[in-house]
């Protein structure tokens, strides 16, 4: 197995000022992954635990206020672990789509809506594509956008004349028209109905089996992490609190939150919602001491609430962070 994107101690905050105070959004707060390829790799967490604010971070975007600071990134190019977060910005570009992409949130948002998708297309290439292979790459459009199963003449819309589902396949097609080996999708079925989001979870194993490559994907929904990964991470307040195998997260959960976010699925037969996760999540400008989960922790003893558990190999390839969890 070979890990195509590691993290360690990965610490990147957002830094705001108001009203003349500084103010720390604790976002990605110490995060240690390593995500090997060829595999659909999820991260999963209640809104506002700082899923998205990873992916950017993984991508590299790193904009003010947000900021690095602490840990690394490492991409494996060619065999080499890059210190990416460390490499000069020029650099990074020729990651960008090429061997890294992303599958925004929300992305109906993405495409311009006063053009036609072959526009949007044609300037993706402008930017990203060398001048002699420009036009094969149309031709590959074409080639890809059938593969994904879209008509050519998808090209010829303009997003509001194509469904939210097909306006999400036009987004995927773009960023993952130039192969990339690593594709980062936050939420991509979130606002579609069940038929649609069906339709994008096919899409993406297939590319992902087309391409063996290897995804990741955020999403609150834990529903489209048994169907669509393989191995997973549970988020909470900015850090990891437990990884697996998919299967082994959803037979064997151990952190207690993971457990929460298991029991609150729904089942066939609910005759009513099931009940979720007591509480919300911390802030992430003040965190609790201790573990960050104690306050909403049915089990939580005397010492969680004054130190830190650190993420722990419990059994091969499952990590937990909680001091009663084995
Ligand atoms: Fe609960 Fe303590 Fe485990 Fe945190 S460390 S999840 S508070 S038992
Ligand atoms: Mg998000």
């Amino acid at each position: 197995m070979s890990i195509i994107l590691k993290t360690e101690n990965l610490k990147a905050f957002y830094i705001l000022k108001y009203l003349g105070e500084e103010r720390v959004i604790k976002a990605v707060n110490g995060i240690n992954l390593e995500i090997p390829e060829n595999e659909i790799y999820g991260i999963a967490g209640e809104s506002g635990c700082g899923k998205s604010t990873l992916l950017k971070v993984l991508l590299a975007t790193l904009d003010p206020p947000l900021k690095h600071i602490d840990g690394s990134l490492y991409y494996n190019f060619d065999n080499n672990f890059i210190d990416v977060l460390r490499s000069p910005k020029e650099e990074l570009k020729k990651f960008r789509w090429k061997f890294i992409s992303y599958i925004p949130q929300g992305s109906m948002h993405v495409l311009n809506p006063v053009k036609k998708v072959k526009d949007t297309f044609l300037e993706f290439l402008e930017s990203h594509v060398k001048e002699k292979d420009k036009k094969d790459y149309l031709e590959l459009s074409i080639e890809h956008l059938r593969e994904l199963g879209l008509s050519p003449e998808t090209l010829e819309a303009y997003p509001h004349q194509l469904s939210g589902g097909m306006r999400q396949r036009v987004v995927i097609a773009l960023s993952t028209l130039l192969h990339p080996q690593i594709i980062l999708a936050d939420e991509p079925t979130t606002a579609l109905d069940v038929v649609a989001q069906r339709a994008v979870i096919q899409l993406l194993k297939r590319i992902q089996n087309t391409l063996q490559n290897t995804i990741i994907i955020v999403t609150h929904d834990m529903g489209i992490h048994a169907q669509i990964t393989t191995k997973m991470a549970i988020m909470y307040a900015g850090k990891i609190v437990e990884s697996a195998s998919t299967k082994e997260i959803f037979k064997n959960p151990l952190h207690p939150y993971t457990k929460y976010l298991i029991q609150s699925l729904p089942h066939i037969g609910d005759k009513e919602p099931r009940e979720g996760i007591q509480g919300s999540p911390p802030s992430l400008i003040s965190l609790p001491p201790g573990c960050a989960f104690h306050p909403r922790c049915p089990y939580a003893q005397p010492i969680c609430k004054s130190e830190e558990p650190t993420l722990k190999e419990v059994s091969s390839e499952h990590k937990v962070a909680c001091f009663i969890a084995s």
